[in-house]
């Protein structure tokens, strides 16, 4: 079996840098470290944590002032921030790249903010507390709700998108949205496509030797993950011969469909530890 890595898997270079100063700030204090929400999107790099007395929490009342608390990749709400750093010992992890999308949105707070991406996802939930009104597009069909066209009739737009939001929808967003413009249905469209690069670019990577040298992929990442489910969906684009899965254990459910003579893609999402990378490919090198 020859197996094939595309140039990019696994962490991203936010998630490397929050690691490397989340180590660290493990040897240098003795107590428990608390992180705001999960610090990335997988159950087992959590339970690595875990052991290492580094946990992920939800209610902050739980703990006592002075705590160490640290803000995960994906930032939090800009109030909830500054209620964090008046109790606790605060250490801001959030990647340099959800701070550019925070800052642009801070500085158009006389604009409509429009986001693409999930409802829901922590980045998201932190990046709308940057702007003074919002709406946040997860789907195409919102476009054309009422609701929707009512709240943008007249107004100054700011589109602009979730770090690991899906790109075409940012992109069917902006080309409506510029239609609406030119009839001057909105009076002013500014617009800034901040999907992260180093997503864009393993999929990118990952879809070329999809095409050119491989027979399969298998995807390795957390199915609540944002950005491995993308990934996923976006090889599934090129080859249906595609699995989804997140540890060694799910591998062994799928080896039946694998042939010893095949060129297997494999690639980690940016919130995949290589622990879990690495055993699996261990694994498959033997077959
Ligand atoms: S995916 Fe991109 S934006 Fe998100 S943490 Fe990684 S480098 Fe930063």
């Amino acid at each position: 079996m020859k197996i094939i890595i595309p140039k990019g898997s696994g962490f991203c270079p936010g998630v490397i840098s929050a690691e490397k100063k989340l180590l660290q700030l493990r040897e240098k204090y003795d107590e428990l470290i608390y992180i705001y929400g999960m610090f990335i999107h997988n159950k087992e790099y959590e339970n690595f944590l875990k052991r290492k007395n580094i946990i992920s929490i939800q209610d902050i009342n739980k703990l006592d002032d002075g705590s160490i608390f640290i803000i995960p990749t994906h930032g939090i709400d800009r109030n909830f921030e500054n209620i964090v750093k008046n109790r606790f010992k605060v250490f801001d992890f959030t990647c340099p790249k959800v701070k550019n999308v925070q800052k642009i949105i801070f500085t158009h707070k006389d604009y409509l903010t429009i986001i693409t991406g999930k409802e829901n996802h922590p980045e998201t939930i932190g990046l709308k507390s940057y702007s003074s009104e919002n709406i946040v597009i997860s789907d195409l069909s919102r476009l054309n709700e009422k609701s929707f066209i009512e709240k943008i009739k007249n107004k100054k737009i700011l589109l602009i998108s979730q770090t690991t939001a899906n790109e075409n929808l940012y992109i069917n967003s902006l080309n409506y949205l510029n239609n609406l413009l030119k009839i001057s249905f909105i009076t002013e469209l500014k617009n800034f496509n901040t999907i992260c690069p180093s997503i864009i670019n393993r999929e990118n990577n990952s879809i070329d030797l999809l095409k050119k040298q491989s027979t399969k992929a298998i995807v390795i990442g957390d199915k609540l993950s944002s950005n491995s489910q993308r990934l996923f969906l976006r090889l599934k684009t090129v080859n249906e011969d595609i699995f989804f899965i997140e540890n060694i254990n799910d591998l062994e459910k799928i080896l039946d469909k694998i042939e010893k003579e095949e060129k297997i893609l494999v690639v980690s999402s940016s919130s995949t530890p290589s622990f879990i990378e690495n055993e699996i490919i261990k694994f498959l090198e033997k077959i």
